[in-house]
């Protein structure tokens, strides 16, 4: 009998190696083959802690997802009959003359040999590597990663730019709203909550309590308090909410807590709490969330290259006026410390509108200077159109291409 050892690898591919995740027996034979041929995994005989290739460790039982399958709902059927492959020719030929033309805009530039190479490692060992073809974009493989301009179509890699080193504490900041009785601020906490170990450095969490007339119920201090349990938060702002700043109100109180600490932040807010778990709000958070925090090793890599990063970019004003060239739609992001703290950046200065926050990395930065962890170029998220047409079947291949269901 062979075997491999499955400790090798790291969070769901370590799972999938040792039979524990949902997939099918036969696609986790094929992982395998991949990560042996990759030499991610190597084949051997079989002693204690290793896996054997034909069995997995617990006889094939499927482990539940965390989210009870929730996750699952939110996609339309529209998306799931297209699938995540990367379309017909049309596809292919509208995906080909757009990479030509940002090539040429590029100076022809050709990505540099070490470059390459990473890209090639991370196409060969991508579940959506069909052959040599992409099937994301349905480009060859071989051919995409030679261009300078080229960018993986699910934000595994990303447009040459200078490497910089991410070797900082991870450190997040987060706004709720608690709104009562609708749950989605509890819903926000538990999403965060799965995923807390994932910031090793300093945790701010501002809490909002109603101004007078608010049209809103909302729930205690205390109460969004007890919701983090036992994890550590180190430090909790109390503020009044500013309907006319939303997140805004307690964003720079936020951000100075974080400010003189090295390393990257997260920051984030208790989204949709003014709607139902019906609304579009929640597969919106749930992208964000998923995107933002499910795979360290992307957003670590755009990190590196960018100031900041995160998902639904989207380009152009927002309907009113005073404001800027771009953002990201629905307000989660990464920035790097180092670069929204250092000297000549007025991070204090919020624009005075409800979109605050939303505005601000665009007070900091141009939209080159940043990169896109999902669904670049976005539209109006409010419009189930853009979900249908587009976003449910990105998402779909976000997923298959970290092997996520
Ligand atoms: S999705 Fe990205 S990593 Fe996967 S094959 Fe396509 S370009 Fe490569």
């Amino acid at each position: 009998m062979q075997c491999v050892d499955c400790n090798r690898l790291h969070g769901r591919l370590r799972e999938i190696c040792r039979g524990e995740s949902d997939l099918p027996d036969d696609k986790r034979q094929t992982y395998i083959a991949r990560w042996l041929k990759s030499g991610m995994l190597q084949e051997t005989d079989c002693s204690d802690g290793l896996v054997s290739i034909e069995t997995p460790v617990d006889g094939g039982r499927r482990k539940k997802r965390r989210t009870g399958g929730r996750r699952q709902r939110h996609i339309s059927p529209n998306a799931r009959r297209k699938g995540k492959g990367g379309g017909g020719c049309c596809k292919r030929a509208v995906t080909f003359a757009k990479t030509m033309a940002a090539w040429a805009a590029d100076g022809l530039k050709i990505a540099s040999a070490t470059e390459q190479a990473e890209r090639r490692q991370i196409c060969e060992t991508c579940p959506l590597n069909s052959e040599g073809w992409c099937s994301a974009c349905g480009c060859h493989i071989n051919e995409k990663i030679k261009l300078r301009v080229s960018f993986c179509p699910t934000a595994k890699w990303f447009v040459g730019q200078p490497p910089r080193a991410v070797d900082g504490p991870r450190h997040l900041m987060m706004h709720i709203m608690p709104v009562t009785k609708n749950g989605m601020w509890q819903w926000n906490v538990e999403q965060l909550l799965q995923r807390i170990d994932i910031f090793d450095g300093r945790r701010a969490v501002a809490i909002v309590t109603p101004q007078p007339g608010c049209k809103y119920t909302l729930d205690t201090v205390a109460a969004v308090q007890n919701a983090f349990r036992d994890h550590r938060i180190d430090e909790w702002i109390v503020a009044r909410n500013n309907p006319r700043l939303r997140e805004g109100a307690t964003w720079p109180q936020l951000l100075t807590a974080v400010s003189r600490e090295p390393g990257v932040t997260f920051a984030c807010h208790a989204m949709g709490v003014t709607h139902n778990m019906q609304h579009l709000k929640l597969p919106w958070t749930e992208i964000q969330w998923m995107t933002c925090l499910d795979d360290w090793t992307s957003v670590e890599r755009a990190l590196s290259q960018y100031s900041m990063a995160g998902p639904f970019k989207r380009y152009g004003h927002f309907a009113v006026g005073n404001n800027n060239r771009w953002h990201y739609s629905g307000t989660f992001y990464w920035f790097r410390n180092d670069d929204v703290f250092r000297s000549g950046k007025d991070w204090h200065t919020m624009d005075k509108r409800f979109f605050a926050s939303e505005s601000w990395p665009a007070r900091l930065f141009r939209p080159e200077e940043t990169a896109c962890l999902f669904c670049d170029d976005t539209k109006d998220l409010y419009k189930q159109h853009v979900w249908d047409g587009r976003v449910y079947e990105e998402f779909e291949q976000w997923k298959a291409a970290r092997i996520l269901s």
